[in-house]
């Protein structure tokens, strides 16, 4: 793609990465066939390709965001799926960040969107906030009509109390010891933010699975968030702030004992994580410690298949149908782990028609996007039922809450099933279902 932007302003090293992406852009069309709005929307403008047109143009110009780039850019997932697709290599990602980023500059939105994004900012990132705001959801359930009925947030509001979980927040992770072996192995498995408060379940199966194999953990003080749920809303700087919080934290651990790595349990994490590196190569007191913790930096399942894992004790015939989270193949590349660890498991696994498309989970985008988000949850609940699982399998904690809101079936996380079937407790979904026995 031909770009006609200024010295001056290639002279800014972030508008100097976009260019370089846009340029690498042929407009072959290819990623339109499997981008989750084009595929609803049928709008150009809501397709990878149209989407880096706008981009383009609001860039080049230097021009202050428009309604309609806000409204096309605002729809697009970050699922990545058009990255997977590109023949070019054009990094959409990169590139869509910088965009959101720009708007959240130069964009006044009104002022009950500015609102709803400031708290949603303030509250998710923040575990004592949102276990309050979900035990508030869980009562306000209820009230979910009433709510629907707000003047402009009504169906944003009604779609985040339907997201709290059927239970009242409350419990704690349980602590699990490392194994009393002096182990040269040793990882941090990431706290986060919102996982730990939702589902405290699965980094609890995840250091039991580690503790059986001999891999030593370590609690490190002062991590949290990642920054990826307010990078998606273009807050750079509040962003990089978490971001810089969990560097500080992980260097001193890595310079102190040592760390082969920096595991992680969300794979929407994992994809901001191992991208530190980028995010902080210009910023000279980060960008060699931010480059160090996003090379150790893996999914869960990359670990876990590389290690010499007990037989299953117990080999449960159960049908898993694995749905990849759009972080997790598009933004990282895994494909194979996941379901790798699950049929060592023991567990017969399948895959979902239109693997490849997005649940409409996407950080907080089911609670901005609440009409888009349900369209491409019915549409995944309808493909995963077609292959009548047992249960449902992911890595990523805002898929299996958007995927449950749609359907019966259980879902777990894939850690949670690996972990049952060496002998740890039954996931939570599945406390209730016949499969417990
Ligand atoms: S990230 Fe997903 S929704 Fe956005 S343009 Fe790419 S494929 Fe479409
Ligand atoms: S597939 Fe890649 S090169 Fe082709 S239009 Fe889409 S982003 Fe551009």
């Amino acid at each position: 793609m031909q770009t006609n932007f200024s010295l001056v302003q290639l002279a800014e090293p972030q508008m100097a990465a976009s260019e370089k992406i846009l340029r690498t852009c042929v407009h072959c069309g290819f990623c339109t066939a499997t981008c989750p709005t084009y595929l609803l929307l049928g709008d150009e403008l809501d397709s990878p390709r149209g989407r880096i047109y706008l981009i383009k143009d609001m860039l080049e110009n230097g021009k202050p965001a428009t309604e309609q780039v806000v409204r096309h850019v605002d729809r697009c997932l970050s699922c990545l799926s058009c990255m997977t697709t590109c023949p070019s290599g054009v990094h959409y990602m990169h590139l869509v960040d910088h965009a959101r980023a720009y708007i959240e500059e130069t964009y006044k939105r009104p002022l009950t969107d500015r609102l709803l994004r400031n708290i949603l900012a303030k509250v998710l990132p923040n575990r004592g906030l949102f276990r309050l705001a979900l035990i508030a959801a869980w009562f306000g359930k209820p009230l979910r009509p009433l709510l629907a009925k707000v003047p402009v947030v009504g169906s944003r509001l009604a779609a985040m109390v339907a997201l709290a979980p059927s239970h009242a927040p409350l419990r704690q992770a349980q602590g699990v010891a490392s194994p009393a072996t002096k182990s040269v192995r040793r990882v941090i498995v990431m706290e986060g933010c919102a996982q730990p408060v939702l589902q405290p379940s699965i980094n609890a199966a995840a250091r039991r699975v580690l503790a059986r194999a001999g891999i030593e953990r370590i609690d490190v003080r002062g991590e949290g968030c990642c920054g990826a749920l307010v990078h998606h809303m273009g807050r750079e700087h509040d962003a990089h702030a978490y971001a810089k919080r969990n560097i500080d934290a992980w260097i001193a651990e890595m310079d102190g004992r040592g760390l082969e790595a920096i595991l992680i349990t969300a794979s929407g994490c994992g994809t901001t994580v191992k991208d530190y590196g980028y995010m902080f190569r210009n910023d000279p007191a980060y960008a060699q410690k931010a480059a160090r913790v996003s090379a150790v930096a893996k999914d869960i399942s990359e670990f876990v298949t590389s290690l010499d894992l007990p037989a299953a004790q117990q080999r449960r015939a159960l049908k898993v149908a694995y749905h990849s989270a759009c972080s997790m193949q598009h933004g990282q590349q895994i494909r194979d782990e996941p379901k790798r660890m699950l049929r060592h498991a023991g567990y017969n696994v399948v895959d979902v028609p239109e693997g490849h498309i997005c649940c409409g989970s996407a950080g907080v985008y089911n609670i901005l996007q609440p009409e888009i988000a349900g369209r491409l949850r019915a549409r995944k609940v309808a493909n995963i039922e077609r292959m009548k699982p047992d249960v449902i399998a992911t890595g990523n904690i805002g898929c299996i809450t958007q995927i449950s809101g749609g359907t019966e079936i259980p879902i777990a996380h894939s850690i949670e099933l690996v972990d049952w079937a060496q002998g740890g407790p039954v996931p939570p979904s599945l406390a209730h279902s016949g499969f417990a026995r």
